[in-house]
């Protein structure tokens, strides 16, 4: 099983620092976001590193800076206060409520560490705040560390092949999807049917079918990196997220798992048809086969579906005719020189992209993901052009490319505009 564990490095750790889990004193504001990260860890079985930085940065401070934490916060989940009170409470308030509770809580942590002469730990300050001067807590139960992070580890794997289930995996292929929007890169997907399971399992009974589900499964295991994800989708079908590979390199991997799997002996798999038991898989990749996880999944669906139609125990990638190439009735047409001084792009102040709603934009020239370009559309004025970072890029057979562009430093109208040109049905 030494596979599994290599492969769940994104789940729940035991505390770098046992000795901090139990006093709740660290004794500095890095240990601090250490217990916060850790607190983290537990409850979601994964961490924003991001996230963590600014409740390190909040904890160091002790008080919030508005203006920056504001800014900060625009570009993050509208749930971070109340994730981070749940985190710490269990409780669940609203976003609004949370965040002044959370600013009250450092407060209080503050003045305990005073009182006390020493650093009170978070979740110390929390229980106090919490049960003695809200009263919102009662009844309050100090679980222990290793059994909280074994349940958390429960809640994200399957239990009878011990990968990730079909929750995390859905979870995980949002996150990773959206991360490719923000920073570029590709996100493959393999789906993957074991051939002919109903006959194997008929034959030679269930308990035999679950041994072959559980071998499989440890297989893939063994045979991807610990940063690729493994997940039971359900039934005798396991879904793989192969991040930053493109599809003619993730062909590679799913060429490789399905020989290896061919070449392994199953128990009385002489039964089957083919005398060996085999997987098919469907291969989809994001962004050149589809820019939402729904229909990467559906992509993926769809090579499996040929996979299994042309005679089983192979790898076929999506059809190239895209459904999301039809959604679009009208392409627009860009012409861009590239942004001479990268520097002065002003990234944050992003507040378009089209990228997210599926559209693709033909362009002429080189372009590649991370370059800020200068774009110039049909329907706009010349002396108005716009910068874009490339987010994603596919190249055409007839040399043109299909790029995914992040607005930066659009204005309101300008946004409501760049919709009105391009048609999505
Ligand atoms: P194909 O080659 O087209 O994939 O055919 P198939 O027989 O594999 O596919 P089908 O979907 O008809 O049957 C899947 C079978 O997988 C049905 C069920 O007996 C078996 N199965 C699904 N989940 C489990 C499980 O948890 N344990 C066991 N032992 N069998 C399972
Ligand atoms: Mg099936
Ligand atoms: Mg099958």
């Amino acid at each position: 099983m030494a596979a599994q564990d290599a492969n769940h490095t994104d789940a729940p750790q035991p505390p770098e620092t046992p000795g901090d889990a139990g006093d709740g004193a660290p004794k500095s504001p890095a240990a601090d976001a250490a217990e916060v990260k850790q607190l983290f860890l537990n409850e979601r079985g994964e961490v924003e590193q991001d996230v963590i930085e600014i409740a390190a940065r909040d904890i160091e401070r002790s008080l919030l800076h508005e203006e920056r934490l504001a800014k900060e916060k625009a570009v993050k989940k509208e749930t971070f206060y109340s994730d981070l009170i749940y985190t710490l409470t269990n409780l669940r308030y609203e976003e609004k409520e949370a965040r002044v509770l959370w600013v009250n809580l450092l407060t209080h942590k503050m003045e305990m560490s005073d009182r006390l002469d020493r650093n009170v730990g978070i979740r110390v300050a929390a229980l106090d705040y919490f049960k003695n001067i809200l009263g919102a807590l009662d009844d309050v139960k100090i679980i222990d560390a290793s059994s909280y992070i074994e349940t958390a580890q429960l809640a994200v794997t399957d239990g009878l092949t011990g990968v990730f289930n079909h929750r995390y995996f859905q979870d995980r292929l949002l996150r990773d999807i959206n991360r490719a929007k923000e920073e570029g890169g590709f996100v493959s997907l393999l789906m993957i049917d074991i051939d002919y399971f109903k006959q194997y399992n008929d034959v030679n009974g269930h308990i035999a079918g679950d041994v072959a589900l559980k071998e499989v499964a440890s297989v893939l295991r063994r045979n991807l990196k610990k940063d690729d994800l493994v997940a039971r989708y359900g039934g005798e079908e396991f879904a793989v997220i192969l991040v930053g590979l493109s599809r003619d390199q993730a062909r590679l991997v799913a060429e490789r798992i399905r020989t290896v799997i061919a070449q392994i002996d199953f128990p009385n798999e002489k039964i089957l048809p083919t005398g060996n038991l085999t997987i098919s898989i469907g291969l989809a990749e994001f962004p050149s086969d589809a820019l939402e996880r729904g229909d990467l999944i559906a992509a993926a669906d769809r090579a499996l579906y040929i996979a299994k139609r042309s005679g089983k125990n192979r790898v076929c990638l999506a059809p190239r005719e895209q459904r999301r190439e039809r959604r679009i009735t009208k392409m627009l047409k860009v012409s861009f020189r590239h942004s001479e001084n990268l520097d002065e792009a002003p990234m944050e102040a992003t507040t378009a992209d089209l990228s997210m709603g599926g559209v693709c934009l033909t362009s002429g020239g080189e372009t590649a993901v991370g370059q800020v370009l200068c774009l110039g559309f049909e329907g706009f004025p010349a002396e108005r052009p716009l910068l874009g970072r490339v987010v994603w890029h596919v190249a055409q057979p007839n040399g043109q490319s299909k790029i995914g562009v992040k607005f930066v430093g659009l204005k309101p109208e300008d946004t409501e505009a760049l919709r009105a040109l391009v048609s999505v049905t």
